[in-house]
């Protein structure tokens, strides 16, 4: 049996994490889903990891999620036509559409979109923002620059544009190719890089339709300043740090990761915070203590998950890595003041039947001592907004469909179960006592309180909460 914590962990698996005994290892370990990162891999790289992930789902005897990560427009320069060049800070530089390779007075930007958005005044970031070049004149075709901060820039490296909405798909070719591939496996949560505006969700969640979850990667400027909007039309998002803070000065990326944080959980949506979270377990068997309290900073905030990137795809201990991030979340949670904390950033109800019960709920949990409470959810909609009342004890979300176990794998303090239809409110009751003492989490004496939505199995409904006892005898 797990040991019961309430923040999940989300693991990037990769070279480091491709054989089935380390999968099964980091799934043992606490790894709750398991992220296909698309930048890397062939697809059929990506479905025999699926088989392997499916065949340990099996092993292990409860539901793993998989989150397809799509690579996104990358931006890169073009080609030097004699290596590396060092830009000098205060000189000119110019970048254009001529595919003549560059030197250290210009290269090609082989991005038409870029110039069509830029003004001048803007600046362009290469390689994670360790050149900067600020934007004089620009045209349709080029952009005369001036270095801020200089340094060596060699064939093609990444380009950002923080401050400019770019004009194109929020999927490229690639992205569709892989989306396609992922949903054929049956992935459960697709996260979409670089968001821009709220409108790019849509165009994703036109192409997923049910048939995942749809999560917002926030990295860009723009995706903060619309941040309401762009949460309400999707099912998850997650604090992408490492671009984040290539985007925005590193000094503001706490800020927007609470505000992110809070702002998700007001919805109702699981919230990841993702990257550099122990990146020193790359080589090293622990972390350093700022790492360690990153973690629990996450914790403490109240987000649904925490991700492990490097440190478990590429790294030299991925699964101590998950170890490591499990007895942070166990610690943590243990404290007074995370409690203290939980209910401090508590989300008020919407007016909503959904929302009364659940409210009810987490609060018959703690004047009551409720053991555990049990949802019963077809879509997975009414173990979320149990979730977003972060009540005192665990929540059993006992569901019908495969498919709504898997994806809420992600969600804080939910235990998914895969078990059959009810149809009668004493039939609701028994599973949930049977589910409650299989998992562990009540014995006899122990109450239970229940919440479920009447008719059953009609998703949208949640409108009951019942209280049980387990039998003494
Ligand atoms: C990030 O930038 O923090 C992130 C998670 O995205 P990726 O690692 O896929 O670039």
């Amino acid at each position: 049996m797990r040991r019961i914590c309430n923040a999940r962990i989300v693991a990037t698996l990769g070279p480091s994490s491709s054989t089935p005994e380390v999968i099964r290892a980091l799934a043992e370990a606490g790894a709750d889903v398991f992220r296909f990162n698309f930048s890397h891999g062939s697809h059929e790289d990506h479905r025999a990891r699926m088989q392997v992930v499916r065949d340990i789902e099996k092993a292990v005897g409860r539901p793993i999620g998989v989150l397809l990560d799509l690579q996104g427009p990358k931006l890169r320069v073009g080609t030097f036509a004699q290596g590396p060049v060092t830009l000098v800070k205060g000189r000119n530089f110019r970048l254009d559409l001529d595919p003549a390779p560059g030197d250290v007075t210009r290269a090609p930007l082989p991005h038409p979109e870029i110039f069509a958005a830029l003004k001048p005044g803007a600046d362009l970031l290469i390689d994670d923002g360790r050149v900067r070049l600020h934007v004089e004149r620009c045209g349709a075709d080029f952009a005369e620059t001036t270095v801020v901060a200089g340094g060596m820039v060699s064939n093609r490296k990444g380009v950002n544009v923080p401050s400019v909405v770019l004009p194109i798909s929020p999927l490229t070719a690639k992205d569709r190719a892989d989306l396609e591939c992922g949903l054929e496996l049956g992935v459960d949560w697709v996260a979409l890089s670089f968001v821009q505006r709220p409108e790019d969700m849509d165009e994703l969640r036109a192409l997923v339709g049910n048939r995942a979850g749809i999560l917002a990667k926030l990295e860009k400027p723009s995706a903060i300043e619309q941040l309401t909007a762009i949460v309400e039309r999707s099912d998850a998002v997650m604090v992408a740090r490492g671009d984040l803070g290539v985007e925005l000065p590193p000094e503001r990326v706490p800020g927007i990761q609470k505000r992110i944080i809070h702002a998700a959980r007001s919805a109702g949506r699981p919230v990841i915070v993702a990257t550099h979270m122990l990146d020193s377990m790359v080589h090293a068997p622990v972390p350093t203590r700022a790492e360690a309290s990153d973690v629990a900073n996450a914790i403490f905030d109240g987000a649904d998950a925490v991700m492990l990137s490097a440190e478990s795809a590429s790294g030299d201990y991925p699964v101590e890595a998950v170890r490591m991030m499990d007895r942070i979340i166990h610690e943590v949670e243990r404290d007074p003041a995370w409690r203290r904390l939980m209910d401090a950033n508590q989300a008020v109800p919407e007016a909503t039947t959904a929302d009364a019960v659940c409210a009810a709920l987490a609060q018959v949990t703690q004047v009551l001592g409720i053991a555990a409470t049990v949802t019963y959810t077809s879509s997975g909609y009414t173990a979320l907004r149990a979730a977003r009342e972060r009540p005192e004890a665990p929540i059993l979300g006992l569901t019908p469909n495969l498919a709504t176990a898997r994806r809420l794998t992600l969600v804080w303090g939910v235990t998914p179960v895969h078990g059959e239809d009810i149809h009668d409110v004493a039939e609701m009751v028994e599973h949930a006592k049977r589910a409650a003492v299989a998992h562990g989490y009540a014995g006899p004496g122990d109450r239970l309180a229940i919440v479920a939505g009447m008719p059953f199995a009609q998703p949208g409904t949640t409108n009951l909460l019942h209280l049980a006892q387990i039998g003494e005898g």
